[in-house]
């Protein structure tokens, strides 16, 4: 039974960050209670993280986003919070970018599940609810802090795969189109095109969902309006982005992404190249199975005056490429949403490596 689900509350609005000390206040009930802050390192020592309402009983743990989460790095803070703490949290945080949500999302699921990350990759392996969890983004595009996953890359297995469950869900988001301000132009561009192909691969996939389709299609027009705007970065565009990430993100719960993801996974598997970048190279040779978008999306370059670094693939050999079409084909289930059962005879590897090659 394909059963929806999405976040149950959020504030919307400048400002809002304040709300978050009287929500934790809310969950602490003794003086031993405790909470989880995981904060994208951009904020350490800033004004804002100051502001937090962090207790001294309180975990805090600045996310580096030098590397994607993996599930490696998930483990070893479970370990650390096992080791400092012998009771659950009330509540865990997490603020920054996909990669600060969706370490804080996995955390959760963990510390009520136990076993290690690894068990948990997959649809629907998580067994109960995780720890009450409040997601707060600083940069809009992935949708993670509405969508039903949170993305661990697996070195052992080659495998780029999200915990995708419903209990992956945050129970609150503070939604504050005040933070992104900070974000460097090109990453603002990078992570913001997330929105945009995981609409555009939903709405071209075989499986459709109407609600879904209706996410996506206002997702795609808030895209359209920022994106090929003079200034993607005018206080009303990071308004539009940040609501457009949120709707891309309850799109994607109904519906599956498509030959852009799976590529793109690829990249960021074995050549370690961060999820929005490697999104926009693959989208920039898309001609092939996403004509239209792909002319609209190098509109939005030549618009917004954003360049991507050349020759990301030029050093690899023939094992290299093996390994890119591998972490690329695993992807069954958006390959076959995209292209049919039959996906392997159209992605072939000397299709996939063809397209790498043009990255
Ligand atoms: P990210 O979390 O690495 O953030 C991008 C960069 O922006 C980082 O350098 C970060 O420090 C910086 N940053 C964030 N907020 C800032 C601010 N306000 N001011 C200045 N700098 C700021 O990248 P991302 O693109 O947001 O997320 C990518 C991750 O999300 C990948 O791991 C990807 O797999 C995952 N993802 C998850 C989902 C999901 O549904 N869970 C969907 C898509 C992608
Ligand atoms: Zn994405």
């Amino acid at each position: 039974m394909n059963n929806s689900k999405n976040v149950p509350f959020y504030l919307f609005g400048k400002g809002v960050l304040s709300g978050l000390a009287l929500l934790i206040e809310l969950k602490r009930k003794d003086r031993e209670d405790y909470c989880i802050f995981f904060i994208d390192r951009f904020f350490e020592r800033s004004e804002i993280s100051a502001s937090l309402p962090i207790g001294e009983q309180d975990l805090v743990f600045f996310v580096s986003t030098e590397v994607e989460p993996t599930t490696t790095n998930v483990n070893s803070i479970y370990d650390t919070v096992l080791a400092r703490k012998g009771n659950i949290p009330r509540a865990v945080v997490g603020m920054g970018g996909g990669c600060t949500l969706d370490t804080a999302k996995a955390i959760s699921n963990m510390l009520t599940n136990g076993g290690k990350a690894e068990d948990y990759q997959g649809w629907d392996l998580v067994r109960v609810p995780g720890v009450y969890k409040i997601g707060i983004p600083t940069i809009s595009g992935t949708g993670a802090e509405s969508s039903r996953t949170c993305v661990l890359t697996n070195q052992a297995k080659n495998l780029k795969l999200g915990m995708n469950s419903e209990h992956t869900i945050y129970d609150q988001l503070l939604l504050d189109p005040v933070l992104p301000v900070t974000v460097p132009r090109d990453q603002y561009f990078y992570t913001g095109l997330d929105t945009y192909i995981h609409c555009i691969e939903s709405l071209r996939g075989s499986y459709r969902h109407a609600i879904g389709d209706a996410f996506s299609n206002e997702a795609l027009s808030l895209s359209r309006d920022v994106f090929g705007s003079e200034d993607m970065q005018s206080a009303e565009n990071l308004e539009k982005l940040m609501v457009a990430s949120y709707l891309g993100g309850c799109a994607i719960a109904n519906s599956y992404v498509g030959v852009v993801h799976p590529l793109s996974a690829g990249l960021s598997t074995v050549l370690k190249v961060h999820h929005g970048l490697a999104n926009c190279f693959v989208m920039n040779v898309m001609e092939e199975f996403y004509p239209e978008e792909t002319e609209e999306f190098h509109h939005f370059m030549r618009k917004q005056a954003v360049e991507l670094p050349a020759g990301i693939t030029a050093g690899l050999g023939d094992e290299g490429f093996e390994r890119l079409y591998e972490s690329t084909i695993i992807h069954e289930k958006p390959l076959t949403n995209a292209l049919g059962a039959d996906y392997r005879s159209i992605l072939t590897k000397s299709k996939a490596t063809e397209i790498f090659k043009r990255i």
